[in-house]
């Protein structure tokens, strides 16, 4: 059972309650070499922060902290362990109020920086952000998401606010591997074609900006990704280190909750339940990317859903997302694994029954093993997305 600190709050954003809009961070810092002038505008915060990240991060940021030192700040330290789960959950609250730290500064990829979140949230104190990777909009996003210490996606949790400062420093971000920042390329691209489903008849002028911004994050980031992975640390390299931490942030800020994921993050939640998955975030949206729209071309004949589809392989031929379950790790996986992770991806509340039809465990599975194949010429009907799929 959650403890009283990790319910799940439900979202203010319904039609007729308040409504309640956590847009971006209060501030955010961005350029080569933005953590070495941080030291400041951190001490605006708090005098007592305690910096959460992993193992790896923390020895990373080590030689920025002479900064937070040089302000008269008294620093600690304290790794984020296994995941965003309940123990370290529990384990980071009593660090920090040993510490009596007055600001939480989250330093990592997506698991750490939704775990600091989570924690300030938690203890009502302000979060700092520093992405060390392209690979999310966590930074960004008053949202986090909690996991078994195991992997496996449990439930998200609505944050008050968004971070009170987010740092972006590209000198950073170009110290992780490459296949992070291809990973967040697939995660800011399931924007467009999920809030397209779930959002791409609203009336509601914020949705319809939310929408069309997606659309123009897709774009960009089909027009950029391949000359940006070839040239890291470049001009267009930061554009695209923007797109997919900044503006994919934006997009869920201004959309909010009902601007919501739909199956190709349900298809990410069913496979992190089974085991041997070891590919991040937004390799697994982004095949599950390719399953929504292999599930709307199967269940309703739609060919711009095909048309999207072999759009979308060659755009991961040339940046390297995975396009099939093996390209995940998981050429081997049982019947039996297979179902589990259908089956909890089309669980009741899952976000899949957003499509506009209804999707049984068997079609799931069928779709999740059919993503490379060529289109079905005997589709006919016609999507009601829109034809801009069809133009480019
Ligand atoms: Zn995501």
């Amino acid at each position: 059972m959650p403890n009283q600190f990790c319910n799940p709050t439900l979202s203010t954003q319904t039609s007729n309650s308040l409504f309640t809009l956590t847009i971006a961070p209060a501030k955010v810092i961005r350029g080569a070499g933005a953590l070495t002038s941080c030291g400041e505008t951190i001490a605006r915060l708090g005098t007592r922060p305690l910096i959460l990240g992993g193992d790896r991060t923390l020895s990373i940021i080590e030689p920025y902290l002479q900064q937070l030192q040089q302000q008269q700040l008294q620093v600690a330290q304290a790794s984020y362990g296994a995941d965003c789960c309940e123990d370290s959950l529990n384990y980071l609250r009593k660090a920090a109020q040993q510490h009596q730290a007055d600001v939480i500064i989250g330093v990592g990829g997506g698991k750490a920086l939704d775990t600091a979140k989570l924690v300030a949230y938690q203890l009502h104190l302000p979060v700092v952000t520093i992405p060390t990777s392209g690979a999310t909009c966590a930074a960004w996003t008053a949202l986090s998401n909690v996991y078994s210490e195991k992997g496996a996606f449990l439930y998200d949790v609505t944050l008050s606010q968004c971070p009170d400062l987010l740092i972006l420093d590209y000198d950073l971000i170009e110290t992780a591997p490459q296949h992070t920042l291809v990973a967040g390329i697939g995660d800011a691209i399931a924007k467009w074609y999920e809030a397209s489903v779930s959002s791409g008849h609203s009336e509601k002028t914020l949705i319809i900006s939310a929408v069309q911004q997606a659309r123009v994050l897709r774009d960009i980031l089909f027009q950029k990704s391949a000359l940006a992975l070839q040239t890291p640390g470049s001009e267009v390299w930061q554009e695209v280190v923007d797109a997919t931490v900044l503006l994919a942030g934006v997009i869920g800020g201004i959309g909010g909750a009902q601007c919501r994921t739909v199956a190709a993050h349900a298809v990410h939640n069913g496979l992190t339940h089974i085991c041997k998955h070891d590919s991040i975030h937004g390799e697994k949206v982004a095949y599950g990317i390719l399953v929504q729209l292999r599930l709307e071309e199967m269940v309703q004949g739609n060919q711009l859903a095909a048309a999207a589809r072999q759009q979308l392989l060659k755009f991961y031929t040339e940046i390297g997302l995975p396009q099939k379950l093996s390209d995940l790790g998981l050429g081997n996986i049982t019947l039996g694994e297979l179902q589990t992770a259908a089956e909890i991806a089309s669980a009741p509340n899952s976000d899949i029954h957003r499509l506009p039809f209804k999707v049984a465990p068997e079609q799931l599975m069928a779709a999740m093993v059919s993503t490379t194949a060529p289109i079905d010429s005997t589709a006919n009907r016609v999507s009601t997305r829109g034809i801009d799929e069809v133009q480019e």
